[in-house]
């Protein structure tokens, strides 16, 4: 019968633990991995629950009047990666893309 000794077993730790936290390292090299995110569908569920529109002007402002003029995906806090892109991330959406004039419920002015 084969024994695992501590170090042995301290080795297939650490290679379980870098196996869990590859893919999220590679999460973070924002600049290309936003790139292989599919656009965000404004008619899928969380999109509509939060009001999601590709591009401001589409803002029902008798349903999210929270809306304000110049609010947009590009100057929002919770807008990740290249802001001056067309499209980027957003926290409240992880693996999607949202447009820079886009808009949701959740924006909130971006500091800085
Ligand atoms: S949270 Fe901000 S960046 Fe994300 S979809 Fe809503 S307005 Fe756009």
């Amino acid at each position: 019968m084969k024994t695992c000794s501590r170090r042995n077993l301290f080795r297939l730790a650490g290679a379980g633990s870098l196996a869990l936290l590859l893919p999220a390292m590679t999460r973070m090299s924002a600049g290309t991995a936003w790139a292989e995110d599919e656009r965000l569908d404004p008619d899928g569920a969380q999109a509509k629950a939060l009001g999601y529109v590709h591009h401001y002007s589409d803002v029902d402002q008798s349903r999210w009047p929270r809306y304000e003029e110049g609010q947009i995906c590009a100057n929002c806090q919770l807008a990740q990666g290249d802001l001056s892109a067309e499209w980027f991330g957003c926290s409240i959406f992880p693996g999607k893309q949202v447009a820079n004039e886009g808009w949701c419920n959740a924006w909130v002015e971006r500091q800085g």
